[in-house]
């Protein structure tokens, strides 16, 4: 699941004012996605966990990316990112954190 860093992350994204993206990693002109931010920042995203669709609205497949399941916490991220549209606060605050 997420680190605590991956919440302060998003945290530092919205102090900082990172424009976010919608179904892109990056514009090259200082916007993000949620994925594409960590990218940026060089904050490995857990790809490999098994989770079983989205904690908040149970859907098990994503809205955006067709195609795409939300079986990880990276696809999980996606969804949140591109179908909640969860903002870099809300993101903070939604994310599910392993606390270590
Ligand atoms: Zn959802």
């Amino acid at each position: 699941m997420f680190k605590p860093e991956v919440r302060e992350a998003f945290r530092v994204a919205a102090l900082a004012g990172v424009p976010q993206l919608i179904g892109i990693v990056s514009d090259n002109k200082g916007g993000y996605c949620a994925q594409g931010w960590l990218n940026r920042l060089g904050i490995p995203i857990d790809y490999i966990s098994v989770i079983h669709g989205c904690h908040l609205c149970g859907a098990t497949m994503q809205t955006y990316h067709k195609n795409m399941g939300i079986s990880s916490p990276l696809l999980l991220l996606v969804h949140l990112n591109n179908d909640h549209r969860l903002d870099w606060l809300g993101l903070a605050e939604k994310i599910p954190v392993t606390e270590e």
